[in-house]
């Protein structure tokens, strides 16, 4: 129960790795913030059933990321909020003077413009309470390339130098900003990535798996949802109070290729 008595906001976690950093937060201890863009009886389910099953306070508030107004909102809405993840994001795959120009202002403003507008309106509410923890959800592509994946890896490399930034504003204050890297996670957002992949590599699913997605994940193991919520909940822990302004890959060895 390392983080009871604290709140977190964590964007985007109705699914995937934010449902997965958000259950493992709230098994820690703390209170949580559920978000997504809609605003479904399951989604406020889920906040309810994860109340129940970790005895902590579970809310869910409805704001989309790809609205700055929003974003700042949420913050507000949800009063308190000493740890920040920022996870909310999308993907899409084209070559860049092929890539639609709605899906890279989307995928700018979801992945990487969102952080600012939270990180912007969570700092006060974190230096009111003398404590605070952002912990930004980049990725593997905030550190390396792939082809066809313009404006994802141009908002994750845009999500890594803010957390740098974030770290230094905050250098002097019981707050830290830091970015975890995953590799390849199947989440939602990756299972979406299969069927073109197979069809692009003409091979079936399995083959795709391994041979292609896991290519440049030496494990040739997926992440799960779990290790990252660890991750997320060691650096919002008091162990990592001076860690600050740096990435933690869990990637199965893809960045040190
Ligand atoms: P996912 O599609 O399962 O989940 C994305 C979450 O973001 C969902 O809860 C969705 O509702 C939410 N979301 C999407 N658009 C939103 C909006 N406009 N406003 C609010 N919420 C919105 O995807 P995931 O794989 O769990 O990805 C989560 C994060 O992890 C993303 O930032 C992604 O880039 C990053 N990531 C994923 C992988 C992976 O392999 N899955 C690897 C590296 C990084």
């Amino acid at each position: 129960m390392v983080l009871k008595g604290k709140t977190a906001v964590v964007t985007g976690s109705n699914s995937g790795i934010g449902l997965g950093v958000a259950r493992e937060i709230a098994r820690a201890g703390a209170d949580v913030v559920l978000n997504s863009f809609s605003d479904t009886a399951d989604d406020h389910a889920l906040a309810e059933t994860m109340s129940q099953e970790f005895g902590v306070t579970v809310r869910y508030i409805q704001a989309d990321m790809s609205d700055g107004a929003q974003c700042r909102a949420l913050i507000e809405k949800s009063g308190a909020c000493d740890i920040l993840v920022n996870n909310a994001g999308i993907q899409h795959v084209a070559p860049i003077d092929d890539f639609p120009v709605e899906k890279w202002d989307a995928i700018i403003a979801i992945n990487m413009s969102s952080v600012f507008h939270t990180t912007a309106a969570a700092l006060p509410v974190m230096r009111a309470a003398g404590w605070g923890r952002v912990i930004n959800i980049a990725s593997a592509h905030g550190l390396t390339a792939s082809p066809f994946k313009s404006a994802y890896v141009a908002a994750k490399h845009g999500v890594v130098g803010m957390t740098k930034t974030v770290a230094l504003e905050t250098a002097e204050e019981p707050i830290t900003c830091n970015a975890i890297c995953p590799g390849y996670v199947l989440t939602p957002l990756v299972e979406a990535q299969i069927p073109d992949t197979m069809a692009k590599y003409n091979m079936g699913r399995e083959e795709v798996i391994k041979k292609v997605m896991l290519e440049r994940q030496p494990s040739r193991e997926f992440a799960t949802v779990e290790q990252l919520g660890g991750t997320t909940v060691f650096l919002a822990s008091d162990a990592a109070a001076q860690i600050t302004g740096t990435t933690i890959s869990v990637d199965g060895g893809w960045t040190a290729l």
